[in-house]
């Protein structure tokens, strides 16, 4: 599914994050910036040692943040480390840290320049958020950042699995949907 927003493209897709022709990648990391399962070791993975190399001289990221690194053997020139939270059951700020985590990604993105970036579902793997409540915050975070002015002009959902996959295209059908009514 793909959606114009002020000119800008905002697409989702099924697929292996890894594989995007775009400037940067977003990692959904730990706090540690130590790497792990799930995207953030297949993203370790296929870059090389040279991004756990700068990770280690960062020393982590807080929850709600995002760290950039540069992207070693990767298509992307950037990897952008962005740190969701855990799921305890909403009532902890996990909709606030989560929307943080995706706005500090594309701020650092802006900062650098960047003009298309691809982002996994964060924290919906191994941190548990159910991606029915993830989703929507994931567009609406996107598509209200680049209605705004920004080098980025174009954003990737890249989406593991269908359940996911679903979860996003309602979210934004939704969200576009409201903005037109
Ligand atoms: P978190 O710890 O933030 O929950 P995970 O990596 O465990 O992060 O999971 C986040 C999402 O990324 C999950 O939906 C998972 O299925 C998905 N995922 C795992 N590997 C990849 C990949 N190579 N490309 C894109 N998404 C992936």
């Amino acid at each position: 599914m793909q959606a114009n927003v002020n000119g800008k493209i905002l697409q989702l897709v099924q697929g292996d994050i890894t594989r995007q022709e775009v400037d940067a990648i977003v990692n959904a990391a730990n706090s540690g910036l130590r790497g792990g399962g799930g995207v953030d070791g297949a993203i370790h993975r296929a870059g090389g040692p040279e991004i756990m190399r700068q990770c280690r001289r960062l020393g982590g990221c807080p929850t709600g943040s995002a760290c950039v690194t540069t992207a070693g053997r990767l298509r992307a020139r950037f990897v952008i480390h962005a740190v969701g939270p855990v799921w305890h059951g909403g009532s902890s700020d996990e909709a606030t840290l989560l929307g943080s985590a995706y706005r500090r990604s594309l701020e650092v993105a802006d900062e650098k320049g960047i003009t298309s970036i691809a982002f996994p579902s964060l924290s919906t793997g191994a941190y548990r958020y159910p991606p029915p409540a993830a989703a929507p915050i994931a567009t609406s975070t996107v598509v209200d950042f680049i209605k705004g002015k920004t080098s980025i002009n174009k954003v990737v959902f890249v989406l593991f699995n269908d359940s996911t996959y679903e979860a996003f295209c309602q979210a934004l059908e939704q969200h576009l949907r409201q903005e037109d009514g």
